[in-house]
């Protein structure tokens, strides 16, 4: 699953193509013009965008050269079968291209090839709106990273990896410190504390008894 930028003008198309991405399990925001997926790329985490190059305001050029420090892979629709368009779009930086009218599996298996090329597309994990991107090392929340330290980012990490599974003290400080710390299981406290505080946790990140911690979450999140 990923979480893909539809930027096109067109309402049937953008209708056509985010039903498609929903039925295949993707999450989709719609942008209609190029300022506004500006501002959406600047708050979301996204996986790919898909982009139009006739768009009103800036078109998708000109928002490709905006993005260009970004590591987003970008395809390209265009409705002219131009090859300076496909040209000017590979040298600016674009992973692909469809050229309208196009089968929507077409675009599916486009879509798949880039994003298994895109080491951050996958590894991502969402939970309570809270996005954890195990390759970026990187937590979001409404598109703003929460800033962790690497030891906190580590414990988190142990705790999805191990979600809904009792884990003592000591196990925590073996998998996530990596070495024997006998004697300072407090240290582990501290860190729960943090992460329960930082990603609003308190509930989710149980108190074991007598043991240590659990990370709860329900179903196949
Ligand atoms: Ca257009």
């Amino acid at each position: 699953m990923a979480k893909i930028l539809v930027v096109e003008d067109e309402q049937p198309i953008s209708d056509l193509i985010t039903m498609n991405l929903k039925l295949v399990g993707h999450q989709y925001i719609k942008a209609f013009t190029g300022a506004e997926a500006l501002s959406i790329i600047e708050r979301e985490p996204l996986d790919l965008i898909l982009l139009d190059v006739m768009l009103p305001e800036l078109d998708g050029f000109e928002l490709m050269q905006r993005l260009r420090s970004r590591q987003l892979p970008v395809i390209m629709i265009t409705a002219k079968d131009s090859l300076t368009d496909r040209i000017t779009g590979f040298e600016l930086g674009a992973e692909d291209y469809i050229i309208k009218p196009f089968e929507i599996l077409e675009m599916l298996a486009r879509i798949n090839v880039v994003l298994r090329r895109s080491p951050t597309a996958e590894q991502s994990i969402v939970i309570d709106g809270i996005e954890i991107r195990l390759e970026e090392r990187q937590v979001y929340q409404n598109g703003s990273v929460i800033e962790l330290t690497a030891r906190e980012f580590e414990l988190l990490e142990v705790l999805i990896q191990n979600k809904n599974i009792a884990l003592s003290r000591e196990r925590l400080l073996e998998l996530a410190w990596g070495y024997d710390f006998a004697g300072e299981t407090r240290t582990v406290d501290v860190h729960i504390r943090q992460l329960r505080k930082k990603l609003g946790w308190e509930e989710r990140i149980k108190t074991v008894y007598k043991l240590g911690y659990r990370l709860e979450v329900e179903g196949g999140a």
